[in-house]
Parts: structure tokens; sequence; C-alpha cells
């Protein structure tokens, strides 16, 4: 819809659109322009509707819209937000031009009441149904996934068909790893195929439970065996020309540091979200652990450190962004993070004072501070 409509490319930046097929909310429609999060009402089938929430500076989770649309109605919420956008944007200021400004600037109800509004003329002027065709049983519920060996083959809704997640490290995965596993996909009597997650990760899918088994065999050397080694990083300052941290490399350092501790306290801690700069590329709102890159003074020279956030959730109506705790010199994120996953081994989940303790700690220096430590990786 929107790519037929030459308008459409003159917005003030940009309007992303999520759609969700349950609530756990993989796509980050509680955290998007416009999203859309699956549901049934009285046996029908349709959306949730959210609206004016974006991450990087100024982040704002997203405001419910609609309880419960049709599913045939989608298009005229795509429409509607996007008048919405034109008429409302900033064309002058590009740092303040995305939707979520709107929202701060008309407040909930009125942007509600124009939201609405506009959503009344669109409908009235336009036909822009759907037909949304169900190729499966939409009954069956789809199993949540958890970042866990022992899921990483998962059932899908398909009877007899599985799914196998694949999570290299920083999502780079060597020419070698993606030929051993094509090689084994290639004499299958049957096809697969491959769906890239927005998460540095895919599914290959389609495969036979004794297929799939075979396949976590493959990719056992591909694969890290604990959550935090599955986490996400921006591209970072080494490719990025407006990044202030390498925070694919500091993902790389953190990997190593906890290759050498026992598996227990690897399995500590969850996937992390790291992004190189306030710009949230790395979604670091969104985790239960995030990190920002930035740089501070310490002795009159700019030092490397990450904003260590806690305790964001993307999940619909449950969405909450991450509180930012205090800062932690980039060099010393690895041995930090191996501290705050011991803590939590006694503690058993994280506990915003013992990291509070801990960020303090990690930000004490000897008076003759390391060269490296003004160095970022
Ligand atoms: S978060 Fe910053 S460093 Fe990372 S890709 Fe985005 S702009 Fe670049």
């Amino acid at each position: 819809h929107l790519t037929k409509d030459p308008s459409a490319f003159k917005l003030p930046r940009k309007y992303k659109i999520s759609v969700s097929d349950s609530w756990k909310d993989s796509a980050n429609a509680g955290i998007a322009d416009l999203g859309f999060i699956a549901k049934e009402f009285d046996g029908k089938r349709g959306f949730s509707v959210y609206g004016g929430g974006g991450l990087g500076p100024n982040p704002s989770r997203s405001i419910l819209l609609n309880e419960f649309i049709d599913d045939k109605m989608i298009l005229y919420h795509v429409e509607a937000m996007k008048i919405l956008f034109q008429r409302e944007g900033d064309y002058e200021n590009r740092n303040k031009a995305r939707i979520r400004y709107i929202l701060g600037r008309l407040g909930e109800d009125k942007f509600k009441e124009l939201y609405k509004d506009i959503l009344q003329e669109v409908i009235k002027n336009n036909d822009l149904d759907l037909t949304v065709e169900y190729g499966i049983d939409a009954e069956k519920k789809r199993p949540v996934m958890k970042i866990d060996k022992k899921d990483r083959l998962l059932p899908q809704i398909q009877s007899g068909k599985y799914s196998v997640y694949v999570h290299p490290t920083g999502g780079y995965i060597s020419t070698d790893d993606l030929k051993s596993i094509t090689g084994f996909l290639k004499y299958l009597p049957y096809e697969t195929s491959i769906r890239l997650t927005s998460t540095q990760g895919f599914y290959i899918r389609d495969l036979s439970h004794s297929d799939g088994e075979t396949l976590l065999k493959v990719i056992e050397d591909i694969m890290p065996d604990y959550p935090l080694a599955s986490s996400v990083s921006c591209t970072g300052a080494d490719t990025c020309r407006i990044g202030i941290l390498k925070s694919k490399e500091l993902l790389g350092e953190i990997v190593k540091r906890f290759n050498d501790e026992q598996l227990d306290t690897k399995r500590q801690l969850p996937r992390i979200f790291i992004s190189g700069c306030r710009n949230s590329c790395g979604q670091h709102q969104k985790g239960e652990i995030g990190l920002c890159g930035k740089k501070k003074k310490v002795n009159g020279r700019a030092m490397p450190f990450y904003a260590v956030f806690l305790n964001g959730l993307a999940e619909g109506n449950n969405t909450r962004l991450g509180a930012e705790m205090g800062d932690v010199p980039a060099k010393k994120i690895p041995e930090f993070l191996v501290a705050v996953a011991k803590s939590l081994k006694n503690a058993g989940g994280i506990d915003q004072k013992e990291v509070s303790g801990l960020i303090e700690k990690y930000n004490v220096f000897n008076s003759d501070i390391p060269e490296d430590m003004y160095l970022d990786y």
C-alpha cells in the first residue's frame, strides 16, 4: 500500500510499522510508530493497535489506540497514521520529526482524538479492506521460544514440522559455518526455508524432528550454549559513521570472558542488548539488561563508557523502557557483567540495588589509570 503511494516518500522522517503475532511481541509493536498485535475477540481474528512509540533519543513506549480491530481493517490504520504524520510532523527539525514527538507535543488524549478523526475520514473515503487468508490451523498456539539449547528445536504450527534457531555471536556467521549448514540442508529430500529474525539470528524451518536433531549437532560449534552469547548488538562505530563506541567488539569480548566461566555462571544472564550510541539500533531500552555507548571525561580526557539499563521489556501492554542505572567504563564491562552474573546466582534475580552497587564499584579508578582504559575495543 505505502510503496504505491508517492506521498509516503515525502514524510518528515521514518514511519516504522510492526506486526506481532502474539503478546510476546517479538516485532516490537509496543515501541513502533504504528504497531499491530494479533488477537482474537468474540471469535474474530484481528489486532490491537498501538502507536507513537520508538527508541532512540527521547524514547517512548507506544500508546494503545484500539483494543481490537478486524483483520481486514489494517490498511485504514496504516493510512490514518500516515496522514497524521503528514499533517502534524516536524518538517524543519529532523531530530524531532518522528511520530513520538507529535504524541509528546499533543498529549495522549489529543493524539488519540486526532487519530480517531482521521481514521473516520479514511474509512469514509477509501476502500482498503484486506482479505486475509489463513492457511493453517490458527487455533493451535505457537510455542514460545526461549534462548536455550533444548529449546532451539521448535515445533511449528504445521503438523510434523520443526524449526531450528541459529544465533551466531553478534549475527556474524563465517562462510565455512554457513557452508556446513547449507551442506546439510542440500541433501534433505524435501524443501526447507530460512527466516531471519530482528535479533540477529535465523530459523531453519520445515524440518522433520530427527533432521532437526541432527542439525543441532551440526551447529553445536556455531551456537554458543548460553543466552548471553545470543545477545544483540548494533553494528557500532567500526562501520557506523555516527556511532560512538564499538558495540559489536564489546559483545565479542563479553562472550570471550564468559567462555572462561562455569556453565552455571554463564547461564545466569539473559540475552542483553547493546547500542554503540543513544540512537538505540541495538534496542538497549528493551532488554532486561541493556548497554548504550557514550564518552565521558576522566582526568580531562575522553573515556569510553556504557550506560547500563535494567528491566526493559517489549511486550504489548506490558512494554516498559529500561531504567538507566549509571555508567561503567567500556573496558570494565565484561568483568562487571561477570560480577552481575555471580550476584544473581546468590540473589536469584536482577536486584537493582545490587547492580547499582556494582556500577559504583566499577567506577573507582586508581590514581594511575592505564592508557588502555581510554581506548575502545
Ligand atoms: S546505535 Fe549508534 S552506533 Fe549503533 S548503529 Fe545505531 S547509530 Fe550506529
